[in-house]
Protein backbone atom coordinates (compact mmCIF):
# COMPACT_ATOMS: atom_id res chain seq x y z
CA UNK A 1 0.00 0.00 0.00
CA UNK A 2 1.32 3.02 -0.94
CA UNK A 3 2.23 5.23 2.09
CA UNK A 4 -0.53 8.03 0.83
CA UNK A 5 -2.95 6.01 1.54
CA UNK A 6 -2.29 4.58 4.69
CA UNK A 7 -4.52 6.48 7.50
CA UNK A 8 -4.78 5.98 11.68
CA UNK A 9 -7.88 4.77 10.85
CA UNK A 10 -7.01 2.04 8.03
CA UNK A 11 -4.12 1.08 9.88
CA UNK A 12 -5.83 0.62 13.06
CA UNK A 13 -8.72 -1.47 10.83
CA UNK A 14 -6.31 -4.01 9.65
CA UNK A 15 -5.51 -5.08 12.97
CA UNK A 16 -8.84 -5.07 14.19
CA UNK A 17 -8.34 -2.41 16.52
CA UNK A 18 -10.82 0.35 14.76
CA UNK A 19 -12.94 0.22 17.79
CA UNK A 20 -10.27 2.06 19.82
CA UNK A 21 -11.08 5.32 18.29
CA UNK A 22 -14.67 5.70 19.95
CA UNK A 23 -14.60 3.57 22.87
CA UNK A 24 -13.57 4.50 25.96
CA UNK A 25 -11.00 3.71 28.84
CA UNK A 26 -8.56 5.01 31.25
CA UNK A 27 -5.08 5.23 29.22
CA UNK A 28 -5.47 7.64 26.50
CA UNK A 29 -2.82 7.48 24.26
CA UNK A 30 -1.85 10.21 21.63
CA UNK A 31 -0.11 10.53 18.17
CA UNK A 32 2.97 13.16 18.63
CA UNK A 33 2.25 13.62 14.97
CA UNK A 34 -0.06 16.61 16.38
CA UNK A 35 -0.66 15.68 19.73
CA UNK A 36 -4.18 14.55 19.37
CA UNK A 37 -5.90 11.43 21.02
CA UNK A 38 -5.77 8.11 18.27
CA UNK A 39 -7.34 6.13 20.97
CA UNK A 40 -8.69 5.12 24.82
CA UNK A 41 -7.57 1.58 26.11
CA UNK A 42 -7.88 0.08 29.43
CA UNK A 43 -5.10 -0.59 31.56
CA UNK A 44 -4.88 -4.26 33.50
CA UNK A 45 -5.76 -4.67 36.70
CA UNK A 46 -3.67 -6.27 39.51
CA UNK A 47 -6.15 -9.81 39.29
CA UNK A 48 -5.72 -9.65 35.42
CA UNK A 49 -2.48 -9.54 35.43
CA UNK A 50 -1.95 -11.92 37.90
CA UNK A 51 -3.92 -14.22 35.51
CA UNK A 52 -2.00 -13.75 32.82
CA UNK A 53 1.00 -14.92 34.81
CA UNK A 54 -0.76 -17.83 35.85
CA UNK A 55 -1.76 -18.82 32.16
CA UNK A 56 1.72 -17.89 30.98
CA UNK A 57 2.86 -20.67 33.22
CA UNK A 58 0.44 -23.16 32.11
CA UNK A 59 1.30 -22.12 28.33
CA UNK A 60 5.06 -22.47 28.96
CA UNK A 61 4.49 -25.98 30.95
CA UNK A 62 3.41 -27.34 27.90
CA UNK A 63 5.40 -25.14 24.99
CA UNK A 64 8.96 -26.38 26.82
CA UNK A 65 8.01 -30.03 25.80
CA UNK A 66 7.45 -28.97 22.09
CA UNK A 67 10.88 -29.69 19.99
CA UNK A 68 12.80 -26.84 19.59
CA UNK A 69 12.47 -27.14 15.55
CA UNK A 70 8.86 -27.10 15.69
CA UNK A 71 8.58 -24.18 18.00
CA UNK A 72 10.81 -22.64 15.36
CA UNK A 73 7.89 -22.95 12.88
CA UNK A 74 5.39 -20.76 15.23
CA UNK A 75 8.33 -18.03 14.92
CA UNK A 76 9.04 -18.79 11.10
CA UNK A 77 4.64 -18.17 10.64
CA UNK A 78 4.50 -14.63 12.70
CA UNK A 79 7.73 -13.38 10.41
CA UNK A 80 5.77 -14.12 7.37
CA UNK A 81 2.66 -12.59 8.76
CA UNK A 82 5.01 -9.70 9.66
CA UNK A 83 6.19 -9.61 6.08
CA UNK A 84 2.37 -9.46 5.05
CA UNK A 85 1.45 -6.73 7.30
CA UNK A 86 4.76 -4.30 7.30
CA UNK A 87 3.16 -1.24 5.70
CA UNK A 88 0.22 -1.39 8.01
CA UNK A 89 2.58 -2.27 11.21
CA UNK A 90 5.47 0.79 10.08
CA UNK A 91 2.93 3.24 9.66
CA UNK A 92 1.09 2.55 12.99
CA UNK A 93 4.53 2.77 14.87
CA UNK A 94 5.12 6.05 12.81
CA UNK A 95 1.98 7.40 14.14
CA UNK A 96 1.95 6.40 17.51
CA UNK A 97 5.76 6.89 18.34
CA UNK A 98 6.01 10.13 15.77
CA UNK A 99 9.26 8.44 13.80
CA UNK A 100 9.73 9.10 10.18
CA UNK A 101 7.89 5.93 8.04
CA UNK A 102 11.09 4.65 6.60
CA UNK A 103 12.30 3.84 9.92
CA UNK A 104 9.07 2.51 10.94
CA UNK A 105 9.35 0.26 7.77
CA UNK A 106 12.81 -0.69 9.29
CA UNK A 107 11.59 -1.15 12.36
CA UNK A 108 9.47 -3.96 11.62
CA UNK A 109 11.88 -5.44 9.16
CA UNK A 110 14.01 -6.13 12.18
CA UNK A 111 11.39 -8.24 13.45
CA UNK A 112 11.52 -9.68 10.50
CA UNK A 113 15.26 -10.39 10.52
CA UNK A 114 15.05 -11.71 14.31
CA UNK A 115 12.43 -14.00 13.81
CA UNK A 116 14.89 -15.78 10.57
CA UNK A 117 17.52 -15.60 12.92
CA UNK A 118 15.57 -17.30 15.57
CA UNK A 119 13.79 -19.72 13.22
CA UNK A 120 17.68 -21.04 12.53
CA UNK A 121 18.86 -21.01 16.06
CA UNK A 122 15.63 -23.61 16.62
CA UNK A 123 17.95 -25.97 15.25
CA UNK A 124 21.19 -24.95 16.89
CA UNK A 125 20.28 -24.80 20.68
CA UNK A 126 23.60 -26.42 21.15
CA UNK A 127 25.02 -27.45 24.36
CA UNK A 128 28.40 -29.02 25.10
CA UNK A 129 30.27 -32.23 25.59
CA UNK A 130 33.29 -31.86 28.26
CA UNK A 131 36.43 -34.17 28.95
CA UNK A 132 35.86 -35.72 32.46
CA UNK A 133 38.58 -36.22 34.66
CA UNK A 134 36.62 -39.83 35.55
CA UNK A 135 36.92 -42.59 33.10
CA UNK A 136 33.80 -43.97 32.20
CA UNK A 137 32.32 -40.58 32.49
CA UNK A 138 30.71 -38.41 30.42
CA UNK A 139 30.08 -34.92 31.18
CA UNK A 140 27.61 -32.58 28.93
CA UNK A 141 26.15 -29.21 29.32
CA UNK A 142 22.52 -28.60 27.58
CA UNK A 143 19.91 -25.50 27.62
CA UNK A 144 16.66 -25.65 28.90
CA UNK A 145 13.88 -23.93 28.37
CA UNK A 146 13.41 -21.66 31.86
CA UNK A 147 9.72 -20.70 32.75
CA UNK A 148 7.39 -17.66 31.19
CA UNK A 149 9.91 -14.33 30.00
CA UNK A 150 8.38 -10.89 31.40
CA UNK A 151 9.45 -8.10 28.49
CA UNK A 152 9.02 -4.98 29.32
CA UNK A 153 9.62 -1.90 26.49
CA UNK A 154 10.27 2.03 25.79
CA UNK A 155 8.00 4.04 23.56
CA UNK A 156 10.79 4.61 20.99
CA UNK A 157 11.15 1.33 19.53
CA UNK A 158 7.91 0.03 20.60
CA UNK A 159 7.53 -3.14 18.39
CA UNK A 160 11.42 -4.36 17.48
CA UNK A 161 11.88 -4.40 21.29
CA UNK A 162 9.24 -7.60 21.61
CA UNK A 163 10.47 -9.36 18.77
CA UNK A 164 13.84 -9.46 19.71
CA UNK A 165 13.51 -10.63 22.79
CA UNK A 166 10.12 -12.98 22.14
CA UNK A 167 11.54 -14.86 19.20
CA UNK A 168 14.38 -15.85 20.66
CA UNK A 169 12.32 -16.87 23.94
CA UNK A 170 9.80 -18.76 22.47
CA UNK A 171 12.55 -20.80 20.00
CA UNK A 172 13.86 -20.91 23.98
CA UNK A 173 10.92 -22.95 24.79
CA UNK A 174 9.64 -20.14 26.80
CA UNK A 175 6.37 -18.18 27.18
CA UNK A 176 6.25 -14.45 26.99
CA UNK A 177 4.30 -11.51 28.45
CA UNK A 178 4.82 -8.23 27.31
CA UNK A 179 4.10 -4.48 29.12
CA UNK A 180 4.79 -2.36 26.56
CA UNK A 181 5.16 0.98 26.91
CA UNK A 182 2.23 3.26 28.36
CA UNK A 183 2.97 5.94 25.07
CA UNK A 184 2.95 3.46 22.59
CA UNK A 185 -0.04 0.42 23.57
CA UNK A 186 -1.46 0.32 20.19
CA UNK A 187 1.42 -1.13 18.56
CA UNK A 188 1.60 -3.34 21.05
CA UNK A 189 -1.97 -4.86 20.46
CA UNK A 190 -1.16 -5.27 16.65
CA UNK A 191 1.89 -7.25 17.20
CA UNK A 192 -0.66 -9.44 19.41
CA UNK A 193 -2.95 -9.77 16.65
CA UNK A 194 0.01 -10.76 14.44
CA UNK A 195 0.98 -13.29 16.43
CA UNK A 196 -2.82 -14.34 16.94
CA UNK A 197 -3.10 -14.79 13.30
CA UNK A 198 0.20 -17.27 13.14
CA UNK A 199 -1.40 -19.25 16.17
CA UNK A 200 -4.46 -19.93 14.68
CA UNK A 201 -2.84 -20.66 11.04
CA UNK A 202 -0.46 -23.13 12.86
CA UNK A 203 -2.59 -24.92 15.37
CA UNK A 204 -1.81 -26.46 18.45
CA UNK A 205 -0.18 -23.87 19.78
CA UNK A 206 -0.69 -23.18 24.06
CA UNK A 207 -3.15 -20.91 25.30
CA UNK A 208 -1.73 -17.42 26.27
CA UNK A 209 1.62 -18.47 24.69
CA UNK A 210 2.91 -15.11 24.45
CA UNK A 211 0.64 -12.09 25.75
CA UNK A 212 0.27 -8.03 26.27
CA UNK A 213 -0.39 -6.46 29.41
CA UNK A 214 -1.23 -2.87 29.29
CA UNK A 215 -0.05 -0.28 31.76
CA UNK A 216 2.14 2.21 33.55
CA UNK A 217 5.34 1.27 35.57
CA UNK A 218 2.81 -0.48 38.16
CA UNK A 219 1.83 -3.09 35.70
CA UNK A 220 5.33 -3.50 34.85
CA UNK A 221 6.48 -3.54 38.73
CA UNK A 222 3.91 -6.47 39.30
CA UNK A 223 5.98 -8.34 36.45
CA UNK A 224 9.11 -7.50 37.94
CA UNK A 225 8.37 -8.47 41.84
CA UNK A 226 6.46 -12.38 40.37
CA UNK A 227 8.89 -14.59 41.39
CA UNK A 228 6.97 -17.20 38.76
CA UNK A 229 8.61 -14.89 36.35
CA UNK A 230 12.39 -16.28 36.11
CA UNK A 231 13.67 -13.74 32.93
CA UNK A 232 12.69 -9.77 32.97
CA UNK A 233 14.07 -8.63 29.54
CA UNK A 234 13.87 -4.54 30.34
CA UNK A 235 14.51 -1.70 28.24
CA UNK A 236 14.35 1.58 28.68
CA UNK A 237 15.67 4.78 30.88
CA UNK A 238 18.55 3.73 33.32
CA UNK A 239 15.97 5.05 36.10
CA UNK A 240 13.74 2.62 35.15
CA UNK A 241 16.61 -0.37 35.37
CA UNK A 242 17.98 1.14 38.45
CA UNK A 243 14.37 0.14 40.06
CA UNK A 244 14.27 -3.14 37.89
CA UNK A 245 17.23 -4.13 38.52
CA UNK A 246 17.42 -4.89 42.01
CA UNK A 247 13.81 -5.93 42.37
CA UNK A 248 14.44 -8.87 39.97
CA UNK A 249 17.80 -9.94 41.51
CA UNK A 250 15.58 -9.41 45.11
CA UNK A 251 13.95 -12.53 44.00
CA UNK A 252 16.66 -13.93 42.43
CA UNK A 253 15.44 -13.83 39.02
CA UNK A 254 17.62 -12.78 35.96
CA UNK A 255 17.14 -9.88 34.29
CA UNK A 256 18.60 -8.55 30.80
CA UNK A 257 18.93 -4.58 31.06
CA UNK A 258 18.61 -2.68 28.16
CA UNK A 259 19.06 1.02 29.33
CA UNK A 260 20.46 4.73 28.17
CA UNK A 261 23.18 5.68 26.66
CA UNK A 262 25.80 8.36 25.65
CA UNK A 263 26.98 7.44 22.35
CA UNK A 264 30.04 9.46 21.12
CA UNK A 265 31.50 9.34 17.40
CA UNK A 266 35.40 10.27 17.01
CA UNK A 267 36.72 11.40 13.76
CA UNK A 268 40.21 11.78 13.24
CA UNK A 269 42.41 13.32 11.10
CA UNK A 270 42.44 10.42 8.33
CA UNK A 271 38.72 10.21 8.34
CA UNK A 272 36.32 10.15 4.96
CA UNK A 273 34.60 13.54 6.22
CA UNK A 274 32.30 13.25 3.43
CA UNK A 275 31.26 9.69 4.87
CA UNK A 276 31.26 10.67 8.50
CA UNK A 277 28.92 13.27 7.84
CA UNK A 278 26.58 11.79 6.62
CA UNK A 279 26.68 8.95 9.31
CA UNK A 280 26.65 11.65 11.97
CA UNK A 281 23.55 13.49 10.64
CA UNK A 282 21.48 9.72 10.23
CA UNK A 283 23.22 8.88 14.16
CA UNK A 284 22.23 12.46 15.81
CA UNK A 285 18.99 13.30 14.12
CA UNK A 286 17.26 10.33 12.66
CA UNK A 287 14.42 9.28 15.03
CA UNK A 288 14.72 13.29 16.16
CA UNK A 289 17.72 12.06 18.14
CA UNK A 290 15.37 9.49 20.45
CA UNK A 291 17.24 6.42 19.88
CA UNK A 292 19.12 4.68 22.69
CA UNK A 293 21.82 4.40 19.84
CA UNK A 294 21.84 8.22 18.75
CA UNK A 295 25.05 10.20 18.28
CA UNK A 296 24.98 12.28 21.49
CA UNK A 297 28.42 13.58 21.33
CA UNK A 298 31.49 14.76 18.47
CA UNK A 299 35.03 14.32 19.04
CA UNK A 300 36.71 16.11 16.33
CA UNK A 301 40.66 16.05 15.99
CA UNK A 302 41.92 19.57 15.37
CA UNK A 303 43.17 19.28 12.10
CA UNK A 304 39.70 18.78 10.70
CA UNK A 305 37.54 20.90 12.78
CA UNK A 306 37.75 23.65 10.39
CA UNK A 307 36.23 21.56 7.50
CA UNK A 308 33.77 19.21 9.44
CA UNK A 309 31.83 21.25 11.75
CA UNK A 310 30.71 23.73 9.02
CA UNK A 311 29.82 20.60 6.30
CA UNK A 312 27.80 19.62 9.61
CA UNK A 313 26.23 23.00 10.52
CA UNK A 314 25.37 23.34 6.13
CA UNK A 315 23.80 19.18 6.71
CA UNK A 316 21.77 20.11 9.11
CA UNK A 317 19.92 23.72 7.51
CA UNK A 318 19.25 20.77 5.12
CA UNK A 319 17.14 18.35 7.74
CA UNK A 320 13.17 18.01 6.25
CA UNK A 321 11.23 18.34 9.92
CA UNK A 322 7.58 17.74 9.45
CA UNK A 323 4.81 14.68 9.54
CA UNK A 324 6.80 11.59 9.50
CA UNK A 325 4.49 10.33 7.30
CA UNK A 326 5.13 12.58 4.38
CA UNK A 327 7.72 11.09 2.51
CA UNK A 328 10.19 14.02 2.25
CA UNK A 329 10.68 14.16 5.79
CA UNK A 330 13.86 13.30 7.53
CA UNK A 331 12.99 14.16 11.00
CA UNK A 332 9.88 14.03 13.13
CA UNK A 333 8.39 15.21 16.33
CA UNK A 334 9.54 14.49 19.63
CA UNK A 335 7.53 11.93 21.68
CA UNK A 336 5.57 14.36 24.40
CA UNK A 337 6.06 18.16 25.86
CA UNK A 338 8.28 16.24 28.65
CA UNK A 339 10.84 15.38 26.15
CA UNK A 340 10.51 18.70 24.97
CA UNK A 341 11.29 20.53 28.07
CA UNK A 342 13.84 17.88 28.93
CA UNK A 343 15.66 18.96 25.80
CA UNK A 344 14.96 23.11 26.52
CA UNK A 345 16.76 22.32 29.80
CA UNK A 346 19.89 20.83 28.64
CA UNK A 347 20.53 23.32 26.27
CA UNK A 348 19.87 26.31 28.49
CA UNK A 349 22.97 24.53 31.07
CA UNK A 350 25.16 23.38 27.74
CA UNK A 351 25.07 27.32 27.19
CA UNK A 352 25.67 28.52 30.67
CA UNK A 353 28.46 26.15 30.66
CA UNK A 354 30.09 28.29 27.59
CA UNK A 355 28.29 25.86 24.96
CA UNK A 356 27.72 27.61 21.49
CA UNK A 357 24.01 26.37 20.91
CA UNK A 358 22.92 26.03 16.93
CA UNK A 359 19.01 25.21 16.43
CA UNK A 360 17.01 23.58 18.97
CA UNK A 361 14.16 25.42 18.79
CA UNK A 362 10.59 24.72 18.46
CA UNK A 363 8.99 24.90 14.72
CA UNK A 364 5.88 24.35 13.15
CA UNK A 365 4.15 25.31 16.29
CA UNK A 366 1.27 27.20 14.56
CA UNK A 367 0.61 24.11 12.22
CA UNK A 368 0.93 21.53 15.02
CA UNK A 369 0.31 23.53 18.39
CA UNK A 370 -0.34 20.14 20.20
CA UNK A 371 2.99 18.55 18.80
CA UNK A 372 6.46 19.09 19.84
CA UNK A 373 8.89 19.60 16.59
CA UNK A 374 12.31 20.61 16.85
CA UNK A 375 15.71 21.89 15.16
CA UNK A 376 17.82 19.63 16.06
CA UNK A 377 21.01 21.27 17.97
CA UNK A 378 24.46 21.25 17.59
CA UNK A 379 26.37 22.47 20.47
CA UNK A 380 29.75 23.47 20.24
CA UNK A 381 31.26 23.29 24.11
CA UNK A 382 34.64 24.54 25.46
CA UNK A 383 37.62 22.28 25.74
CA UNK A 384 37.08 20.41 29.24
CA UNK A 385 37.99 17.34 31.02
CA UNK A 386 34.80 16.19 31.16
CA UNK A 387 32.24 15.49 28.59
CA UNK A 388 28.47 15.73 29.19
CA UNK A 389 27.52 12.96 31.21
CA UNK A 390 23.75 12.90 31.29
CA UNK A 391 21.33 11.07 28.01
CA UNK A 392 18.94 14.01 27.11
CA UNK A 393 16.65 11.93 24.77
CA UNK A 394 16.74 14.78 22.30
CA UNK A 395 18.39 15.74 18.74
CA UNK A 396 21.47 17.64 20.91
CA UNK A 397 25.14 16.76 19.89
CA UNK A 398 27.57 18.09 21.91
CA UNK A 399 30.86 18.92 19.72
CA UNK A 400 34.25 18.82 21.31
CA UNK A 401 37.73 19.58 20.05
CA UNK A 402 40.68 16.90 20.61
CA UNK A 403 44.41 17.02 19.61
CA UNK A 404 45.31 13.52 21.16
CA UNK A 405 43.54 10.64 20.63
CA UNK A 406 44.58 9.20 24.18
CA UNK A 407 42.78 11.71 25.56
CA UNK A 408 39.93 11.80 23.47
CA UNK A 409 39.35 7.96 24.46
CA UNK A 410 39.58 8.79 28.25
CA UNK A 411 36.93 12.01 27.72
CA UNK A 412 35.01 9.09 25.77
CA UNK A 413 34.52 6.44 28.03
CA UNK A 414 34.57 8.89 30.76
CA UNK A 415 30.39 9.04 31.27
CA UNK A 416 28.53 6.80 33.24
CA UNK A 417 26.80 4.30 30.29
CA UNK A 418 27.84 2.26 27.82
CA UNK A 419 25.82 1.20 24.97
CA UNK A 420 27.62 2.49 21.51
CA UNK A 421 30.60 4.20 20.06
CA UNK A 422 32.48 4.62 17.04
CA UNK A 423 35.60 6.87 15.25
CA UNK A 424 36.10 7.84 11.66
CA UNK A 425 39.86 6.72 10.81
CA UNK A 426 41.69 5.66 8.13
CA UNK A 427 44.78 4.87 10.17
CA UNK A 428 44.86 1.47 11.00
CA UNK A 429 46.52 2.04 14.35
CA UNK A 430 43.97 4.39 15.79
CA UNK A 431 41.05 1.70 14.12
CA UNK A 432 42.37 -1.10 15.82
CA UNK A 433 43.44 1.23 19.28
CA UNK A 434 39.77 2.23 19.10
CA UNK A 435 38.10 -1.02 19.56
CA UNK A 436 41.12 -2.78 21.54
CA UNK A 437 40.66 -3.75 25.21
CA UNK A 438 41.96 0.16 26.04
CA UNK A 439 39.83 1.67 23.33
CA UNK A 440 36.05 2.30 23.92
CA UNK A 441 34.48 0.61 26.88
CA UNK A 442 31.00 0.55 24.76
CA UNK A 443 29.02 -2.84 23.72
CA UNK A 444 29.39 -1.64 20.77
CA UNK A 445 32.76 0.12 19.06
CA UNK A 446 32.36 0.63 14.99
CA UNK A 447 34.73 2.09 12.57
CA UNK A 448 33.52 4.20 10.11
CA UNK A 449 29.99 3.16 10.39
CA UNK A 450 27.90 5.42 12.98
CA UNK A 451 26.55 4.56 16.35
CA UNK A 452 23.24 3.89 15.41
CA UNK A 453 21.39 1.05 13.47
CA UNK A 454 22.79 -2.01 14.38
CA UNK A 455 21.98 -5.54 12.54
CA UNK A 456 20.10 -7.96 14.28
CA UNK A 457 22.96 -11.19 13.49
CA UNK A 458 25.43 -9.60 16.81
CA UNK A 459 24.90 -9.10 20.46
CA UNK A 460 22.85 -6.02 21.14
CA UNK A 461 23.50 -4.13 24.60
CA UNK A 462 25.85 -2.10 26.74
CA UNK A 463 27.90 -1.81 29.48
CA UNK A 464 27.97 0.38 32.96
CA UNK A 465 24.94 2.09 33.21
CA UNK A 466 23.27 0.72 30.05
CA UNK A 467 22.77 -2.54 32.05
CA UNK A 468 25.29 -4.67 30.53
CA UNK A 469 22.33 -6.78 28.79
CA UNK A 470 22.48 -8.45 25.73
CA UNK A 471 19.88 -9.29 23.28
CA UNK A 472 19.45 -10.03 19.41
CA UNK A 473 22.03 -12.32 17.96
CA UNK A 474 25.31 -14.08 18.79
CA UNK A 475 25.05 -16.35 22.01
CA UNK A 476 22.17 -13.74 23.81
CA UNK A 477 19.91 -16.57 23.30
CA UNK A 478 21.28 -18.26 26.26
CA UNK A 479 20.14 -15.24 28.57
CA UNK A 480 16.52 -17.06 27.77
CA UNK A 481 17.48 -20.42 28.94
CA UNK A 482 18.63 -21.98 31.79
CA UNK A 483 21.61 -24.65 31.65
CA UNK A 484 22.51 -27.73 32.98
CA UNK A 485 25.50 -29.65 33.18
CA UNK A 486 25.11 -33.23 33.46
CA UNK A 487 27.72 -35.93 34.55
CA UNK A 488 26.95 -39.98 33.50
CA UNK A 489 28.68 -42.48 35.02
CA UNK A 490 28.54 -45.73 32.33
CA UNK A 491 31.92 -47.27 34.40
CA UNK A 492 30.72 -49.80 37.22
CA UNK A 493 33.23 -47.96 39.52
CA UNK A 494 32.29 -44.54 41.79
CA UNK A 495 35.51 -42.97 41.58
CA UNK A 496 35.20 -39.57 43.04
CA UNK A 497 35.95 -35.90 41.32
CA UNK A 498 39.16 -34.50 42.72
CA UNK A 499 40.19 -37.93 43.44
CA UNK A 500 39.05 -38.04 46.76
CA UNK A 501 39.37 -41.24 49.05
CA UNK A 502 35.53 -41.59 50.61
CA UNK A 503 35.80 -45.16 51.39
CA UNK A 504 33.88 -47.07 54.44
P1 LIG B 1 11.12 4.63 30.50
O1 LIG B 1 12.20 4.16 31.40
O2 LIG B 1 10.36 5.83 30.88
O3 LIG B 1 10.04 3.46 30.30
C1 LIG B 1 10.40 2.21 29.74
C2 LIG B 1 9.41 1.15 30.18
O4 LIG B 1 9.63 0.86 31.57
C3 LIG B 1 7.95 1.56 30.08
O5 LIG B 1 7.20 0.45 29.62
C4 LIG B 1 7.57 1.90 31.51
O6 LIG B 1 6.22 1.78 31.81
C5 LIG B 1 8.40 0.88 32.27
N1 LIG B 1 8.72 1.20 33.66
C6 LIG B 1 9.07 2.38 34.19
N2 LIG B 1 9.36 2.26 35.51
C7 LIG B 1 9.19 0.96 35.81
C8 LIG B 1 9.33 0.19 37.01
N3 LIG B 1 9.71 0.76 38.16
N4 LIG B 1 9.08 -1.13 36.96
C9 LIG B 1 8.71 -1.72 35.81
N5 LIG B 1 8.55 -1.06 34.65
C10 LIG B 1 8.79 0.27 34.65
O7 LIG B 1 11.79 4.83 29.04
P2 LIG B 1 11.20 5.51 27.73
O8 LIG B 1 11.10 6.98 27.91
O9 LIG B 1 10.00 4.77 27.25
O10 LIG B 1 12.36 5.19 26.68
C11 LIG B 1 13.53 5.94 26.53
C12 LIG B 1 14.70 5.32 27.24
O11 LIG B 1 14.87 3.96 26.83
C13 LIG B 1 16.01 6.00 26.89
O12 LIG B 1 16.80 6.12 28.05
C14 LIG B 1 16.66 5.04 25.90
O13 LIG B 1 18.07 5.16 25.81
C15 LIG B 1 16.23 3.74 26.46
N6 LIG B 1 16.28 2.68 25.45
C16 LIG B 1 17.29 1.76 25.54
C17 LIG B 1 17.41 0.78 24.58
C18 LIG B 1 18.53 -0.21 24.63
O14 LIG B 1 18.44 -1.23 23.94
N7 LIG B 1 19.58 0.00 25.40
C19 LIG B 1 16.48 0.71 23.53
C20 LIG B 1 15.45 1.65 23.48
C21 LIG B 1 15.36 2.63 24.45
Amino acid sequence: MSIKNISIESALHSFGLAGVQTQTGNLQVNSPINGNPIGHINTHTETQVDAAITQSKLAFEQWRSVPAPKRGELVRVLGNQLREHKQDLGALVSMECGKIYQEGLGEVQEMIDICDLAVGLSRQLFGLTIASERPGHKMTETWHPIGPVGIISAFNFPVAVWCWNAALALVCGNSVIWKPSEKTPLTALACQRIFEQAVAELGGIPEGLSQVIIGHADVGEQLVNDARVPVISATGSTAMGRKVGPAVAARFGRSILELGGNNAIIVAPTADLDMAVRAILFGAVGTAGQRCTTTRRLFVHQDVYAELVPSLKKAYRGIRIGDPMNENTLVGPLIDEQAYQAMQAALSLASNQGGTVIGGERTLQSEYPNAYYVNPAIVEMPSCEQSVQEETFAPILYVYRYTDLNQALAQHNDVPQGLSSAIFTNDVREAELFTCATGSDCGIANVNIGTSGAEIGGAFGGEKETGGGRESGSDAWKGYMRRSTSTVNYSSELPLAQGIEFNL
